[in-house]
């Protein structure tokens, strides 16, 4: 090369640098086209468009030259609970009058199996909402019964109702309703719809839907039928007795009968085979990681925002435009490697609940001791106006100015701010004390909706988003010293509607049959901090209210305001502990 002229080299550079700008883009389209075509069936959990898609990344990977992550492979399989079947035992008895799944029952698919017998108490909409001086369970001893509730909320759509009348308060899920028939003392759940909003279509109960995660509630749950409320109950006037308590906005809660009823669940909840996709660029004991989901909602499981889900749900933007980003930054970064090791993920299971990176986290490849930096993309493909947004700038010391001199290459407007908190993939390494990147374009009206599409998509701007994390990549490795971590303390993201707050992250990835949650950290500065929980530490019980799943916790910080002190039992190797933490108000 040497011997050549000046200007040969110069155009040979040229040459190169606008032949490799090119495939970019190209090789940006193919994927996204890839990924988000309709026969991917929008990549969901347990699907054979799931499947497809790692088996691309691999094989991208292996055209590549990267080195299989895991023993030789480039997959990380791991099991995840998901979707419900339902057994033949399911029924509700009464004397000689036996109701089953073909008539007039149905299991919720949350409900724990198991059998309940005693005397049934009807407690009105099931709601306990001091905040509107209301309170099904007032006039009602529950204790060691079944408890028989209507779904909604008194008043709906009523907009003089001391509820929210127009909008449902968090009163109105089955979730809370189970949590608060618990807090009760209830031995089970059964739930009807009230006749006054049913309309005249009969009643068709759905089974549990088998494409979701499940979290056991506890105790047995069903929806049961007017009709099978009519059959056990026959004095019961259950049109009359909703059209008091709407009218009144007063309970009117009654034994219903003391006799033994019988409420069984036969369920049992399935598991499906997932897998992580990794490949490693060689290089020294230094680690970065870059990472991108590459599952999506399937035909619209729960998270879709579709009025009626059902179409593929292809995912172009969220999240096919991050994980083409992270084959392109990989095939540029292979092309000129660093002198780090670089660990290329493409994370599964992140749409329900972040469960490929804390497996990724959990059973981590190389040390996990040397990763300098995590990287996530998810959600690159709609730069408008030349703005990428890079959020976790706080995480380190660093970030700040390194994030400013890639961008100065790339030529995007880089706005870099923000802690190490948020619902993707990056927090997962955040809450292990890894300083964290998250790169995202904005949020738009096609997300989680089936109109999500490849057409959307700005290539010529997302061939400088890969860049950019080629170039931010170089630069954390040019860095002589190792970042310096910086364990960030802000409140809650705001957005929510939860008064209290207590401060921890629940492990979404926690088995299903574990009763509790399990903490995957803990934010600093918040109440469950201070209590001194941690990271893997076991939630039982807040206040009075015993925590089985993150939709207890939910309930409980519903029921308790900031400022209350709170009794806290949670169990640390298998010893359970007991302690008491004082909320803060949520600024969710
Ligand atoms: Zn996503």
């Amino acid at each position: 090369m040497r011997r050549n002229p000046p200007w040969a080299m110069v155009a040979l550079l040229l040459l190169t640098a606008g032949l490799a700008a090119a495939n970019t883009e190209e090789n940006l389209r193919a994927h996204v086209g890839y990924l988000a075509d309709d026969a991917r069936q929008g990549r969901g959990i347990g699907t054979p468009g799931l499947r497809e898609a790692a088996d691309y990344i691999a094989a991208e990977f292996r055209s590549m030259g990267l080195k299989p992550a895991f023993e030789g492979s480039f997959f990380q399989p791991f099991e995840m609970g998901w979707g419900v079947a339902l057994g033949p035992a399911n029924h509700v008895k009464l004397g000689e009058a036996r109701f089953d799944t073909s008539k007039g029952i149905m299991p919720l698919g949350f409900s724990s199996a198991a059998t309940a017998r005693g005397a049934v108490v009807f407690a009105g909409y099931g709601i306990t909402a001091p905040e509107y001086e209301y309170d099904d369970f007032a006039e009602v001893q529950a204790e060691g019964k079944i408890v028989l509730c209507m779904t909604g909320e008194p008043g709906e759509f009523d907009t003089t109702s001391v509820f929210e009348g127009v909008s449902y308060t968090t009163h109105v899920t089955l979730r809370a309703k189970v949590s608060n028939a618990k807090l009760h003392g209830a031995t089970a759940l059964l739930v009807v719809e009230g006749p006054i909003y049913a309309g005249t279509a009969a009643e068709v109960l759905k089974p549990p839907r088998s494409d979701e995660p499940y979290m056991d509630c506890g105790i047995p749950a069903m929806r049961v039928t007017r009709a099978t409320v009519s059959a056990l109950f026959p004095e019961f006037d259950l049109e009359s007795v909703q059209r008091f308590i709407d009218a009144n906005t007063a309970p009117r809660s009654l034994e219903l009968k003391s006799d033994t009823v019988e409420v069984a669940v036969d369920i049992s909840r399935e598991t499906v085979e997932v897998r992580n996709v990794a490949g490693i660029i060689p290089g020294d004991s230094d680690v970065i990681v870059i990472g991108a989901h590459y599952d999506h909602l399937g035909l619209g499981q729960s998270g879709s925002l579709d009025e009626k889900p059902g179409e593929v749900h292809n995912g172009a933007d969220d999240n096919a435009s991050g994980v083409a980003s992270i084959l392109e930054a990989a095939r540029i970064l292979k092309a000129e490697p660093i002198a780090a090791s670089v660990l290329v993920v493409a994370f599964t299971a992140e749409e329900v609940g972040l469960g490929g990176s804390r497996q990724i986290v959990d059973h981590f490849p190389l040390s996990l001791d040397h990763v300098r930096i995590m990287m996530n993309l998810d959600m690159v493909g709609r730069v408008r106006e030349n703005k990428l947004t890079v959020i976790g700038c706080k995480t380190a010391e660093e970030f700040p100015s390194l994030v400013d001199s890639a961008a100065a290459k790339t030529g995007l407007e880089v706005t870099c701010k923000g802690d190490g908190y948020g619902p993707s993939d990056h927090m997962n390494f955040y809450l292990v004390d890894k300083p964290v990147l998250f790169l995202f374009t904005g949020a738009h009206e096609d997300y989680h909706r089936s109109s999500d599409d490849a057409d959307k998509i700005n290539y010529a701007d997302m061939t400088r988003v890969a860049n950019f994390t080629a170039d931010l990549t170089r630069a954390v490795d040019a860095h002589e010293q190792p970042l310096t971590f910086v364990k960030v303390s802000e409140p809650a993201q705001k957005g929510g509607r939860f008064r209290s707050s207590f401060g921890s992250i629940p492990d979404f990835s926690q088995p299903d049959s574990l009763l509790g949650m399990r903490l995957s950290g803990v934010r600093e500065g918040g109440p469950a901090a201070q209590a001194g929980l941690t990271r893997g530490d076991l939630l039982r019980r807040l206040g009075k209210v015993t925590i089985n799943n993150i939709y207890d916790l939910t309930y409980a910080l519903q029921i308790y305001a900031p400022g209350d002190t709170v009794i806290v039992e949670f169990v640390r190797e298998d010893e359970l502990h007991s302690t008491t933490a004082i909320l803060q108000p949520s600024t969710r």
